[in-house]
């Protein structure tokens, strides 16, 4: 339970100036967020556990394929990025000068790192049986420009996935099992219907890579999607003149703006050939092990989500995600009643901000409407007359009386 008589982070009257797009400025003004710098954000109370939320649902997701969660450090040793040549090929890269004449890495992502941690504990084809390791983690870019809010950071939170495997075919199979979390993972963020799996440009070792990209009139990416088969595709990899559908050859498509919440990789052998992460196959033999790696932007993601279902009245998160569940409107001296309510409510597994502030009822219903809670309770002399409380969906003018 949340009380905001003894709550910090008030909301404000109107929209800050200088946010980049409209949801910035609701989660500026609904007190989930705050700059620090162009590029880095604080979450507060309410926006840290949105956050939180999306991280759940992605963990027990890739919990269910088996991955084992992990954290590794923001630093990164040089020797490990000079070692795969990514020290001066990344030029977003941050490079962090250190006593002794010493530089690190401040990590965009973790193959320097989770490479040589894994040639410790990988030396037959038997540790390759579902082998695959996944954190949360600050991500750092040093980006020329930053905007967008937390659509694009400069310090902003991932998850990140590696899976390690005896040969392509196995890293084949589990990119398609990852595929699938990710499917799932996007069902239950609200995303599934909007987010497309894109072909991308690939890399030295595979002709694509795949990016969930979710339609978003901000979004920065332009993604051509095929009308007859529903393929995706990223502008990059596509001739803009003469769109061609790379999966069943069709002209027809339409153009739309996109945000990338995700995105995965076959590595190949890259990082383990510069770390020399080998295994013993059955016959004896020292082989490559065969790499890949699998992002969600959790912090964009939330960004993504509070541009989409965002309504003229203020923010409205999906029940799964919302920082509260219900948003308890005290009117006159019942607090004692409410706090009973609450009770209840948590007994039930639902989660309750209780508006105890002494201001008017305006203000209250403004504010739960701003900050997005699903559903608005409100507790007076009048419902209390009828032995109940008046309870309201976020998105919904008709209200009802519940009984105590
Ligand atoms: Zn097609």
């Amino acid at each position: 339970m949340l009380q905001l008589s003894r709550y910090p982070f008030h909301t404000l009257k109107t929209v800050p100036n200088g946010s980049d797009n409209r949801s910035t400025g609701l989660l500026l003004q609904a007190g989930f967020i705050r700059q620090e710098m162009a590029g880095a954000y604080v979450f507060t109370h309410l926006g840290l556990r949105v956050l939180k939320h999306i991280e759940q649902i992605i963990r027990e997701e890739l919990d269910a394929i088996g991955s084992s969660e992990i954290l590794m450090p923001s630093l990164g040793k040089k020797e490990s990025w000079l070692k795969t040549g990514r020290w001066d090929e990344v030029d977003v890269l941050f490079k962090l000068p250190a006593s002794e004449g010493k530089e690190y890495a401040l990590n965009p992502t973790h193959e320097e790192i989770v490479t040589p941690l894994m040639k410790e504990f990988i030396q037959s084809y038997k540790d390759l049986r579902n082998c695959s390791v996944y954190q949360f983690q600050t991500k750092f870019r040093n980006e020329a420009r930053a905007k967008s809010g937390i659509l694009r950071g400069r310090e902003f939170i991932m998850k990140d996935l590696y899976s390690f495997h005896a040969n392509t075919e196995e890293l084949d199979t589990y990119f398609e099992v990852v595929h699938g979390a990710y499917d799932r993972i996007f069902e239950r963020l609200g995303l599934s219907g909007s987010t497309f799996y894109t072909f991308a440009s690939g890399g030295a070792f595979s002709k694509y890579s795949y990016e969930f990209q979710t339609e978003l009139s901000i979004g920065e990416d332009n993604v051509y999607i095929c009308s007859k088969c529903g393929q995706a595709h990223n502008e990059e990899i596509i001739d803009p003149a003469h769109f061609v559908c790379v999966e069943c050859g069709s002209t027809e498509h339409r153009l739309t703006k996109t945000s990338e919440v995700g995105n995965i990789f076959k590595l190949g052998t890259r990082f383990s050939d510069a770390f020399e992460l080998r295994y013993q196959d059955e016959t004896g033999a020292m082989k490559p092990v065969t790499m890949g790696c699998y992002g969600i932007g959790v912090s964009r993601v939330m960004g993504v989500i509070a541009e989409k279902f965002m309504d003229e009245k203020g923010l409205v998160w999906p029940e799964n995600i919302a920082p509260y569940s219900h948003y308890l409107i005290v009117i006159g001296e019942h607090l004692d009643e409410a706090l009973s309510l609450v009770r209840k409510l948590e007994a039930e597994g639902k989660s309750v901000l209780v508006d105890d502030r002494t201001v008017g009822f305006g203000s209250k219903a403004g504010d739960a409407d701003l900050m997005g809670i699903p559903y608005r309770i409100v507790l007076s002399d009048k419902t209390l007359a009828q032995w109940g409380y008046e309870l309201k969906e976020r998105t919904e003018d008709e209200s009802q009386i519940i009984s105590l």
